[in-house]
């Protein structure tokens, strides 16, 4: 039975509700989230917003609907959180290209192409779909620059000495995506640019800074100098999803001031609402406490996921994955190696499920099918926890559930009710992401050094059992071991993991 698009429902920040997704036109959903600066390894916290975004366009295409999903990456740097107290702030990127991580770098555009390719890496590692556009700000500075212009000739922006700024009394609307009413709490967003004596107010916002001593700098009507943050999204955004879109989502703390710029930038220019349905993900904390470097808590997604020999911690992926998921959004989400412990395990279930189940194809042993119904079910109920304001800790303890119950079998499990597994497995990964990561495979047999090493030694560890040398096999088993290499007997032969340090 198709489900109905409307039955997606999730919370607005705009109207403070839970709402039904609406789309401008039905049965098309058009969604933008914002993506990262291309500064530094992302963090764990950066990929929980982003892991929100996947989950929405996954549950909305189980949903039925067409989704157009585009992410950006800003590669443009953007005044520091410090500028603050530094007005003369420099930006993220240009910070760390003068930092010690930046000396590999030629120049600024090159440490924003390694970033970027390195998120790229990690987004899939994650099991993140790609997005359907995945643009990048600096594409688009000649779009950032006309909107700029039409914002002036429009009167809603004005230019000083120093740069552009959007008129904040010229959109009354301001203020109300956030909830920050008076002047004190809007002043934030002067950290956009530095301080500037011959700006009107405290709250108007740069839309473009004059620069022509900026490493990242382009020519314009107003001389050389580089777009304000805010408007790029706005242009990005409209650029491939049109003037009206369905849902835009970020973090939270891009409520106030990015998101309440983007709408007034947005809506001044072309009139209507610029976003239906505004989504934001809570933050992490790292065992009950902010993450910081000189706490000590900082995790980059690589820190976890990358083998023991590159220094990371050799943790699957999808237990990260499922770790981030196992928190509702809207609620602040305190990630622990406790839940990332638990997560392992229940990945490695998973992972018994499916061979149980491929083992099961091959034997195919008659029977009726035990698992089609009380699957169904447990199907039923992740995805409606998914429409149901994007419920993943329900959604995850169905899909456990699921695989509990797959496992319960055993290994006489017949063809038919494998055969419901299997698709159970399919729907749960299509809908969570969490049973098989497409990308992980093709890692793990890419013929890297040592990925040859390893199969040397299993082909190796295959003859001495053959020539029943089981004191060499053995042998070999354990210096695979001392690699951090765990081995698993299939129907297809033998495979290899990586064991993680949390092991
Ligand atoms: P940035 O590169 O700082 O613009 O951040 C990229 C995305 O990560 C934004 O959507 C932020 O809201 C989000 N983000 C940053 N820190 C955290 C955190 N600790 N928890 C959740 N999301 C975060
Ligand atoms: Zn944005």
């Amino acid at each position: 039975m198709p489900v109905l698009a409307a039955t997606f429902r999730i919370f607005n920040t705009r109207t403070r509700q839970v709402e039904p997704v609406d789309p401008v036109t039905p049965g098309k959903l058009r969604f933008y989230s914002c993506g990262p600066t291309v500064y530094s390894y992302a963090h764990i916290g950066n990929f929980r917003s982003f892991l929100s975004a996947d989950l929405i366009y996954r549950t909305a295409r189980a949903a039925g609907l067409d989704v157009s999903y585009v992410t950006n990456v800003t590669d443009v740097g953007h005044l520091t959180l410090d500028d603050l107290s530094d007005p003369a702030g420099e930006d993220r990127m240009v910070k760390a290209l003068n930092s010690k991580e930046g000396e590999q770098f030629a120049n600024i555009w090159d440490l924003a192409r390694y970033y970027t390719k390195v998120l790229i890496e990690d987004w899939k590692s994650l099991n993140l779909l790609e997005p359907t556009v995945r643009p990048r700000a600096t594409d688009h500075i000649r779009e950032q620059i006309s909107a700029v212009q039409q914002l002036l000739e429009s009167g809603h922006a004005y230019e000083t000495d120093k740069g552009i700024y959007f008129d904040v009394s010229k959109f009354a609307a301001y203020g109300e995506l956030s909830g920050n009413t008076d002047a004190v709490e809007l002043a934030p967003t002067e950290r956009n640019i530095v301080t500037d004596d011959q700006k009107r107010d405290s709250r108007d916002f740069a839309l473009w800074k004059k620069d022509s001593a900026h490493l990242m700098q382009w020519y314009s009507p107003w001389g050389w100098g580089f777009p304000g943050w805010h408007i790029e999204c706005s242009v990005m955004s409209m650029s491939y999803l049109g003037e009206e879109i369905d849902i835009h989502a970020g973090g939270e703390d891009l409520i106030f001031p990015h998101h309440e710029c983007e709408i007034a930038q947005s809506e001044s220019l072309t009139g209507k609402t610029f976003a239906r349905h505004w989504v934001h993900t809570r933050f992490l904390q790292v065992e009950g406490q902010k993450m910081s470097k000189r706490a000590g808590n900082f995790y980059t997604v690589r820190d976890l996921i990358s083998p023991q020999e590159e220094g990371g911690r050799g943790i699957d992926p999808l237990a990260v994955r499922m770790t981030l998921m196992s928190g509702h959004y809207r609620k602040p989400f305190n990630f622990t190696f406790e839940t990332l412990k638990a997560n392992i395990r229940h990945r490695q279930r998973f992972e018994e499920a499916m061979a149980q189940v491929q083992l099961a194809q091959k034997q195919a042993l008659a029977g009726p099918d035990e698992l089609g119904k009380p699957l169904a079910r447990l199907r039923e109920r992740a995805f409606g926890a998914m429409l149901d304001d994007l419920n993943t800790p329900e959604a995850l303890a169905a899909a456990i559930e699921g695989v509990k119950l797959i496992l319960s079998v055993g290994k006489t499990i017949n063809a038919s009710s494998s055969a419901s597994a299997s698709d159970w497995l399919k729907t749960i990964n299509r809908l969570l992401g969490i049973v098989s990561a497409e990308y992980e495979e093709i890692k793990r047999s890419e013929a890297s050094d040592f990925g040859k090493k390893v199969e040397l030694l299993i082909e190796e560890r295959k003859q001495a059992r053959s020539s029943r040398d089981f004191t060499r096999a053995d042998a070999i088993r354990d210096s695979l071991s001392a690699m951090g290499i765990a081995l698993m007997d299939t129907p297809e032969g033998v495979v290899w993991k990586r064991l993680s340090n949390l092991d």
